[in-house]
């Protein structure tokens, strides 16, 4: 069943969106409602539409760029961040190698090789930004594995690897464990194999809450429930007027960080990016994650393409974080159809149990030689939407025919649930482009550019599914 929203990326956030465990842990954040009840100023010149990673790394790199924080306004439909920035599994994961031979089918080698480098940059880009501006954000510098849980995926990913290598990728930083190493390395019984690389997990909503923080300390406006619905030309034909329900602001220069529902403003997306919805878990660690016990790798448990689950510890309270693939094969067809919707505001009790059964699973020893402790266990669950664009990767970069306006959307939660290991170099890139740069600037793959030539191509229907 099609969730009556029809999965459109036509609609706004839904008003009632469930609390995640970020959330819920954050609820004293001073900014969560900036502005919910203020008319928006009528001009300014930059207007950001979005609170998420995206909209807040955009307005601070607008700032570290020289633009005065007072020029700048953020729209946010809900409360701040509360879209799947503040929703998501924790992971900030690169993929290593095992998208390139998908990628390159539709981008080519070179640019697939460039999508994977790219991730591998954003790694590093977090750990320095962290680090430079002393972010409070959990952040923990790790690595992960991919463990492969059956001989069919652990030949998947010694193809994907191969492959990889042969077209050039570097595989330095990649660490292969197989059988009875593999389950040594990774504490999981019936491990095929395991393959490990640099990675990290942080706390999304304290990330994204510091880049709130930080721009609003230096002048910019956020107003929250304050949704953008409508972008006319002004009457200056240079100008945009951005419309909300409390009133309607004028800028030069408009950035679209609106994620899944970018096409609420920008139809022509709408048949290239559609929201799905996902989700995760906190788990209450039993004695055998605890203290020494803790993982201190995070995980991708993988039985298919599409059947996997991600797993992170928070080192700092040790709760179990346990993200769920959308296309779980093992699922409901209810439950599969039931994905393409914007509505977050509730979790699904298949996928819980799914969830818990394929964790107990996989780690026999979570519950083993313990006694039922009240508390241990499944803390809570929670939903969040995901933009899957029809060739996997995000559209940034000017919208030609709308000039002043920019777009920095469309993170798919792809193969490794990965938006922010896209963000921290499309961001940046996005602003360069605002502030008169060419797209060589960016240094971002060329196949993310937004651009007549892809939407034309996506049109086509000439790119098969990745994932
Ligand atoms: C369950 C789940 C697990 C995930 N796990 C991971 C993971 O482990 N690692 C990872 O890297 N990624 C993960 N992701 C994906 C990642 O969270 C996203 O790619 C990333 O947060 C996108 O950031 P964003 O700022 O672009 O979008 P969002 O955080 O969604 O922000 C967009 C904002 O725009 C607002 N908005 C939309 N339309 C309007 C409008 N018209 N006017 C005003 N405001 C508007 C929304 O309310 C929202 O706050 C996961 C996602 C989910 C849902």
């Amino acid at each position: 069943m099609i969730h009556p929203d029809n999965g459109s990326s036509r609609n706004l956030p839904n008003k009632t969106p469930c609390m995640s465990y970020w959330q819920r842990t954050t609820r004293a954040f001073p900014y969560l409602a900036a502005h919910h009840n203020d008319p928006v100023p009528t001009r300014t010149q930059y207007v950001v539409i979005g609170s998420g990673i995206s909209g807040g790394l955009t307005a601070f790199e607008l700032i570290e760029a020289g633009v005065a924080g007072q020029d700048i306004v953020i729209l946010e439909a809900r409360e701040a961040a509360s879209g799947a920035s503040s929703r998501n599994a924790g992971h900030v994961r690169p993929d290593a190698f095992r998208g390139f031979s998908a990628y390159a089918k539709v981008h080519g080698p070179e640019q697939a090789l460039r999508i994977i480098s790219d991730e591998r940059r954003v790694l590093d880009k977090v750990n320095e930004f962290v680090a430079k501006h002393g972010v409070q954000c959990d952040f923990h510098l790790t690595s992960t594995f991919d463990v492969c849980m059956t001989p069919e995926f652990a030949v998947y990913e010694a193809e994907s690897f191969q492959q990889f290598k042969a077209a050039g990728g570097d595989v330095s930083h990649i660490r292969l464990y197989e059988g009875a190493e593999a389950q040594a390395k990774t504490r999981i019984p019936d491990a095929i194999a395991a393959y490990e690389w640099p990675a990290g997990s942080s706390h999304p909503a304290k990330l994204a809450q510091f880049l709130l923080e930080s721009v609003i300390e230096r002048g910019v406006r956020l107003f929250t429930f304050c949704p953008a619905t409508e972008i006319v030309q002004s009457q200056d034909g240079v100008s945009w007027d951005v419309h909300t329900p409390r009133g309607a602001i004028c800028a030069k220069r408009i950035v679209h960080c609106t994620n899944a529902h970018a096409a609420l403003l920008l139809p022509q997306l709408e048949l290239y990016l559609r929201p799905n919805r996902a989700q995760a878990h906190s788990l209450i660690p039993t004695v055998a994650f605890t203290a020494n016990n803790a993982l201190r790798q995070t995980f991708s448990l993988r039985y298919s393409l599409h059947h996997f689950y991600s797993l992170i510890q928070r080192q700092e309270d040790g709760t179990l974080i346990l993200g769920v693939s959308r296309s779980n094969p093992t699922l409901s067809a209810e439950t599969l159809a039931s994905r393409y919707s914007i509505d977050d505001s509730h979790f699904n009790d298949e996928i819980v149990q799914d969830a818990l059964s394929s964790f107990k699973k996989i780690f026999p020893n979570f519950s083993q030689n313990t006694r039922d402790i009240r508390g241990e266990g499944l803390d809570h669950a929670w939903s969040g939407i995901i933009a899957m664009t029809t060739d996997s990767v995000p559209f940034v970069g000017a919208i030609d025919s709308l000039p002043g306006q920019y777009i920095c959307a469309g993170f798919n939660g792809h193969g490794h649930l990965t938006g922010m290991a896209r963000i921290f170099t499309c961001a940046p890139g996005v602003v360069k482009l605002m502030l008169g740069g060419q797209w060589s600037d960016t240094g971002l793959p060329e196949c993310f550019q937004f651009t007549p030539k892809r939407l034309a191509r996506l049109l086509g229907g000439d790119i098969p599914s990745i994932w």
